[in-house]
């Protein structure tokens, strides 16, 4: 892997200062920073190459088309998918999900039926499947964690039925950062013919996400969490399922032909993409897919280990703390509480030093709930954050205590 100073220098936003101090950035899980390999990514399309993909046959069209079809192709090998049509862009995980939920609860969801998700997962994996129950008739079944942020297997194996429709889990906990264990929830899942749709928002950016050895029947994720541009985001499917799925939006480019009489739909992926597509943030999002190939994605996963295992010990030491989530598998994330104060006050103090971190409920209100608590301070780390970062954060902590 590059140099530490190197990968640093290939974000410019990580050099410039925050209330005159250096920014300590560690809210990657919400949204990660950019290289400028992908912020030029972008600027050439809006620059060089911007025409309307998909319409024209001029000059312009041609290019951006090109660029957003070399973008699929990225994704595509980067998840190992069998093939690019296996791609369709959204606008992010919020979208894929929503796609899925609404496309696929249309097709095969009826009143009485089930659907499984965690108790870990983010409310853009609550929710849609919530409205498609209400939608339907159907019922949302729950999988339950341990004290540890774990799910419960043997309680998950006892919730699969014959009337369980999907499965929808998330491949690691934004608000805890517990990795779940999707090989044993697909293989289960699969054994009653029930196919699963991977969040994985929070997982693509941190090893090596290979759809055909996972499995997994979907799987989504947004750009701007592995270091592209926000506003878009892959939902992938296997060719065979997503064939069988009706659109979910109608438009235009999704159709084949359209008369008053009878619509038919365009072959895949474009049934599912109609309107104006992001191309120049799938053009960011091929670029930025590269350069983490570049750096190296098992490199990556064991410094973000190293990251993690330092930060836990220092702030597992550090007296008043809580750690919320301890699990043996986690991604880079740290959940946390001093005693005594409230997460709020924690952000805004170490925000004044330059610190960045989420607070609140990380849209993950049943984790908080779970543990009767409103929320925490989460520090959300990636590779180019360093252990001089996490001293920076413990000896901010240590102000937040002498301040309240
Ligand atoms: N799922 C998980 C696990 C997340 O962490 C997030 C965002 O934090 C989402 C879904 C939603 O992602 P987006 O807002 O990019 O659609």
């Amino acid at each position: 892997m590059k140099d530490i100073s190197e990968i640093r220098s290939d974000f410019p936003i990580l050099g410039r200062k925050v209330y005159g101090k250096a920014l300590v950035y560690f809210d990657n899980g919400a949204t990660t920073q950019k290289p400028q390999c992908v912020i030029d990514a972008v600027n050439e399309i809006l620059t060089q190459k911007n025409g309307n993909i998909h319409r024209g046959v001029h000059y312009l069209s041609d290019m951006a088309s090109e660029a957003y079809e070399n973008a699929r192709q990225k994704v595509a090998s980067f998840i190992n998918a069998s093939k690019k049509e296996e791609i369709v862009f959204t606008s992010g995980t919020t979208g894929s999900i929503n796609a899925l939920a609404f496309s696929f609860g249309e097709k095969y969801v009826k009143e009485g039926d089930e659907i499984i998700v965690s108790h870990l997962e983010h409310h853009a994996n609550i929710v849609p499947w919530q409205m498609l129950c209400e939608r339907k008739g159907a019922l949302l079944k729950v999988i339950p964690v341990n004290q540890s942020g774990e799910l419960l297997l043997d309680e998950y194996y006892r919730l699969l039925s014959p009337r369980t429709r999907i499965v929808a889990v998330t491949q690691a906990s934004n608000a805890l950062g517990t990795v779940t264990p999707l090989r044993e929830i697909i293989d289960a899942a699969h054994a009653v013919n029930v196919p699963v749709l991977v969040d994985g928002a929070q997982g693509i950016q941190h090893g090596i996400v290979d759809v055909r050895q996972l499995d997994c029947d979907f799987y989504a994720f947004s750009g701007h969490k592995i270091y592209g541009p926000t506003g878009i985001g892959v939902l992938y499917g296997k060719e065979n399922l997503l064939n069988d799925l009706p659109p979910y939006q109608g438009g235009g480019d999704m159709v084949e032909k359209v008369t008053f009489e009878k619509t038919t739909y365009n072959q895949l992926p474009f049934k599912f993409e109609a309107g104006t597509m992001n191309y120049a943030g799938a053009a960011g999002l091929g670029t930025a897919l590269d350069y983490v190939s570049s750096l190296g994605r098992e490199d990556i996963a064991l410094r973000e280990k190293e990251l993690l295992r330092y930060a836990t010990q220092k702030l597992s030491s550090t007296d008043r703390v809580r750690i919320f989530g301890n699990s043996s598998n986690k991604i880079s994330t740290i959940s946390f509480l001093i005693e005594g104060i409230h997460q709020y006050d924690t952000g805004m103090v170490l925000d004044k030093m330059g610190i960045a971190v989420r607070t609140g409920t990380h849209c993950a209100q049943p984790v908080m709930d779970f543990y009767g608590i409103e929320g925490t301070v989460r520090a959300s780390m990636c590779f180019y954050n360093t252990f001089d970062e996490i001293d920076a954060l413990v000896a901010g902590i240590e102000q937040v205590k002498k301040m309240f």
